[in-house]
């Protein structure tokens, strides 16, 4: 009998067809330089080449740890071009919370931002290939500068090269990669404050691109702005890969910084735009702020923390656009769900993505809910993730079974209306999500523990007007200790990223605690809400 197998394709097989539907189309634009898709493919194939006479194949773990760029893109299509299985890292972490991503993915080689050089070789990383951040064809003249302190030329170490040298490699033959390959490892963290990978696979990141793809129908003629991290899901799916697949143009922003934004969106008549609420905000309150400089953009799309409301209104009030929130997790490859555009609900997870399945579980007993009724989301489908790599309890513990399958428990809590359309309402899980980014307690307790005059540390997540939430860290010293919060945060920076250092310190004599002897944070957080909105 005759079967009918679907080809086994991978991520550079996606760039492969746009590069040979359109060569000389503008892939990436990054501050005045120019990549088309012909030389984004051969750069990757050349890059692969180094990379495999290193010895990376098939299933290993390389680091991405650097800013968005140019770079960024040829590494990851490098690897996917061997098989290799890309970690994504924030450019902001310590030398010491690198070296732990090292140790627990494994990984011997790196491509790293040139300003991270010394940080990374500091951490142990064997083999790096340094890449300042320019790269492409000087094709316009660039009006916008790049952000400070990117443009830099370490000294390397024998055996490490830049990407320029790399580059020089002859191309690498393709590796015989499947849809069902792991592809990419972000992480996240979590109650424990260990981070995990999340382990992706080629068909868990596509199902994501075609799956939110079909709700911005993005096309060849698209114009995408990148001003979300590519170590983010969000970023790297929304704004770079559904762009590669389709043929369009991804504008790179290696930082946030809202004059730049609108500069970009005027000059360059962007189309498509996925962002955070914290992006819209900060760039409706520029001074400079003329709604006409967005009049090319027909879909600004969101997630990673609910839009306010007013902010919503107000974007749909001075610029006509209508802002597509979106809901998803690192687990869940990006979105999970999203609004139609034509049929969006405020304040709104969305609607289940193509094949996803979605329902909401009672807490006590997992009987599932009607709608109407709030309880935790959990989600089934094919961009959920494997499940954390090498941490098979933690796997079991995040999924649940429902009529044979295996549903990803969120940690969100969150109740589905009549129509299908599923509301967000708190979480159950301990996050702080500062604009988008978030800061997970348990890993910043544990860090504030070392100091030596913190005998027990709290982290809870405060409202904040301009970021969604803010932290607050409650402190009981050691007896006879002193030390002010300047000092303690000014201490933290040396110890983390600086977006989890808390902002806001207050000494306590003790912290109040669950029968079980466990801090009672639940109880600090509402207290410290209530204290701040009395109204309430
Ligand atoms: P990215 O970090 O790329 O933006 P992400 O926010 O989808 O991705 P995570 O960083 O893993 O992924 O964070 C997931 C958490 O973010 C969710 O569990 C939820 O608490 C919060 N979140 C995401 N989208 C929304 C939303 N639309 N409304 C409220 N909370 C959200």
């Amino acid at each position: 009998p005759r079967t009918l197998t679907l080809p086994q394709t991978g991520l550079m097989h996606s760039l492969r067809v746009t590069a040979d539907r359109y060569p000389y189309k503008t892939a990436l634009w990054h501050y005045g330089r120019s990549l088309n898709y012909r030389e984004l493919r051969e750069q990757a194939e050349r890059l692969a080449g180094h990379l495999a006479a290193q010895g990376v194949g098939k299933g290993d773990r390389i680091a991405l740890w650097m800013q968005n760029s140019p770079a960024w893109v040829v590494g990851a299509f490098a690897a996917w071009h061997l098989g290799a299985v890309v970690v994504p890292l924030a450019p902001m972490l310590q030398a010491r919370e690198f070296a732990f991503f090292l140790q627990d993915a494994g990984i011997r080689v790196g491509i790293v931002g040139a300003e991270l050089y010394e940080k990374a070789k500091q951490a142990g990383l064997g083999h790096v290939v340094s890449a300042n951040i320019m790269l492409g064809t000087d094709r316009e003249a660039a009006r916008i500068p790049l952000p400070e302190g990117l443009d830099v030329n370490p000294t390397l170490q024998p055996g490490d090269v830049t990407l320029e040298e790399a580059l020089q490699h002859a191309p690498a033959p393709a590796a015989d990669v499947s849809s069902d390959d792991l592809c990419v490892m972000p992480y996240t963290s979590g109650t424990t404050g260990l981070p995990k990978g999340c382990m992706h696979t080629h068909s868990s990141v596509q199902a994501n691109v075609f799956g939110a793809g079909v709700w911005v129908e993005g096309n060849v003629e698209d114009r995408s702005l990148a001003a979300l991290p590519f170590f983010h899901v969000t970023g790297f799916v929304n704004s770079l890969l559904s762009m590669i697949t389709a043929g369009g143009t991804v504008y790179i922003m290696s930082r946030w910084d809202r004059d730049v934004a609108r500069q970009l969106i005027r000059d360059h008549a962007i189309t498509l735009w996925t962002n955070t609420p914290t992006m819209i905000v900060d760039l409706m309150a520029s001074p400079s702020f003329d709604p006409a400089d967005l009049r090319s953009i027909r879909n600004i799309t969101g997630g990673g923390a609910s839009l306010p409301e007013a902010i919503g209104q107000r974007l749909l009030d001075l610029t006509g656009i209508k802002y597509v929130e979106g809901y998803g997790l690192t687990e869940t490859m990006a979105q999970s769900h999203t609004n139609p555009k034509d049929r969006q609900k405020l304040q709104c997870m969305g609607i289940p993505l193509f094949n996803v399945d979605a329902r909401i579980l009672d807490l006590d007993s997992g009987a599932e809910l009607p709608p109407g009724q709030v309880g935790e989301v959990v989600i089934h489908g094919p961009q959920v993730m494997q499940g954390y790599w090498n941490r098979p309890d933690d796997t079991a513990q995040a999924f649940t079974t429902i009529d044979g399958k295996a549903f990803f428990r969120t940690g969100d809590l969150g109740y589905m209306d009549e129509e299908g359309y599923f509301f967000f309402t708190d979480r159950l899980k301990r996050m702080v999500n500062i604009s988008g980014m978030k800061v997970w307690p348990a890993e910043v307790e544990n860090k504030l523990h070392d100091h030596p005059a913190v005998q027990e540390a709290c982290v809870i997540a405060l409202p904040d007007e301009r970021s969604g939430e803010r932290a607050r860290a409650l402190i009981v010293l050691r007896a006879g200790h002193q030390v002010t919060a300047e000092e303690l945060q000014d201490w933290a920076r040396e110890q983390m990223a600086s977006y989890k250092v808390p902002r806001d310190y207050q000494f306590v004599d003790s912290l109040p605690r669950s029968p079980t002897g466990k801090v009672a944070w639940r109880q600090l957080q509402e207290q410290a809400r209530a204290a701040l909105n009395p109204s309430t």
